[in-house]
């Protein structure tokens, strides 16, 4: 895939309509107040907004939130196959859970960062849409409703595309967090106007497509997580670009199998061990470093309170759980990380979110904050590890996708940038 694209700096938009697709899928506090418990991706894409705002264009900001059902008879299908009573399920409960999915406590939030008056569309491309669209002035910013409110969105229906379009004259994408889904919005509206990415976008592509195009070497990739089924294609497409890849988490166990040894009661993904040799046969004709744990903690159940111990690999007894990266493990893991050039990291060492199996986690990103490195952190559990501990700033960049930095690490074509212009 060519990284090499368009951004805003490339393109002219002085008293232009722009359409921005940002990610404002931000959390919400779960008690219906529509109060957003974490700004950073409205805040991420400041930098942007304001810029196309100083060259005189009038900003169409659009995202999705959550995942709202597009039509009533949608939404009854849903919620039946969650065990409710279609006769319960009226109209004014669709249309109240798609209320709480309104971007309106978005517009108001962003309103205070930028300093100016956010307007809300009442629909995507609806009259109102349409209406308060034709009527922006240059300087002025606009946001439709939640696009996911369209049932084409998803489909990435060229009718809706074309209508998203018809609101303004270039396109700008900075939604890294959705460039992995071929939706109407992030994907399909390129078809119809020029299309650049956003600043956000270009420094995600600039440091990860950098990272795995032309690394400064020794490239280390630390792996964690919890399955090796949802990260082959991660290591299978690191095989061929890392120097070392250090294995962690649940799926460190299907490694462990693979290599005969005993897994207790640990996360094993059977079906998988097959592949996990495979991978180490790879590595090895490859000459590159597969570094698996040589102890690991284990805890007597899968809970907070569990009794731990901490056992050499292969030897989990029955009944007991590798829940973490054991001490030796930890030293032979910081090590690696010492003398690397890029380091990009992908999932928990451990169950993290219970402190007697964070110490792996905690140890990989102390590690990571004190080399000189380049480090990349690749979004979902690891970035959240690394901001509550305090790292954050001691890293090169953490990315702002997890779904689609982990589809960008296996190599994989991205709809939402390879829709836009080449350079
Ligand atoms: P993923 O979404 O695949 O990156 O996995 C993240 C999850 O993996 C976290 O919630 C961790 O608690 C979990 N995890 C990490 N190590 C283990 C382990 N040894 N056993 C079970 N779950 C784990």
């Amino acid at each position: 895939m060519n990284y090499n694209k368009k951004t805003v700096r490339d393109i002219d938009v002085k008293g232009k309509k722009v359409l921005l697709r940002c990610d404002f899928n931000v959390p919400m506090a779960k008690d219906g107040s529509g109060a957003i418990t974490d700004d950073k991706r409205i805040r991420a894409a400041l930098p942007t907004i304001q810029y196309l705002l100083e060259q005189g264009a009038a900003v169409i900001a659009c995202s999705h939130m959550g995942k709202p059902a597009a039509t009533y008879e949608s939404y009854v299908k849903k919620q039946t196959e969650k065990g409710k009573d279609p006769a319960s399920l009226t109209r004014e409960k669709w249309e109240q859970s798609r209320k709480e999915l309104s971007l309106a406590p978005v517009a108001a939030r962003l309103s205070q960062l930028l300093g100016k008056e956010v307007m809300m569309a009442a629909d995507v491309v609806g009259p109102d849409a349409r209406a308060k669209a034709a009527a922006l002035q240059p300087g002025q910013i606009l946001l439709l409703e939640n696009t996911r409110f369209e049932p084409g969105e998803t489909k990435n229906d060229p009718a809706l595309a074309q209508a998203l379009a018809s609101l303004a004259q270039v396109y700008v994408s900075d939604a890294f967090g959705a460039v992995h889904r071929a939706h109407a919005s992030t994907a399909g509206v390129a078809a119809f106007l020029p299309a650049v990415s956003g600043f956000l976008i270009e420094k995600e592509l600039d440091i990860i497509g950098g990272a795995l195009a032309n690394p400064k070497r020794p490239l280390v990739a630390i792996l964690g997580g919890s399955k090796v089924s949802s990260k082959i294609g991660v290591i299978n497409n690191l095989l061929e670009i890392a120097d070392t890849i250090i294995i962690g988490g649940g799926m460190m166990f299907t490694f462990s199998a693979a290599q005969g040894g005993k897994t207790g009661a640990s996360l094993l993904e059977a079906g998988w061990v097959d592949y996990a040799r495979e991978m180490m046969d790879k590595a090895a004709s490859k000459g590159v470093k597969l570094l698996l744990p040589v102890d690991a903690v284990c805890g007597d159940k899968f809970d907070a309170s569990a009794k731990t111990m901490v056992v050499k690999t292969g030897q989990v007894p029955d009944g007991w759980m590798g829940m973490d990266i054991g001490p030796e493990t930890v030293k032979l893991y910081c090590d690696a990380v010492k003398n690397a050039g890029t380091v990009i990291w992908n999932g928990p060492m451990g169950v993290f979110e219970f402190p007697a199996f964070a110490k792996g986690t905690q140890a990989v990103a102390e590690a990571l904050s004190k080399t000189d490195a380049v480090t990349i952190i690749g979004g979902g559990d690891s970035a959240a590890a690394v901001q509550q501990l305090g790292y954050a700033e001691q890293m090169t960049h953490i990315s702002t996708g997890g779904g689609a930095c982990l589809e960008f690490m296996e190599g994989k074509e991205l709809p939402g940038i390879a829709c836009l212009l080449d350079k």
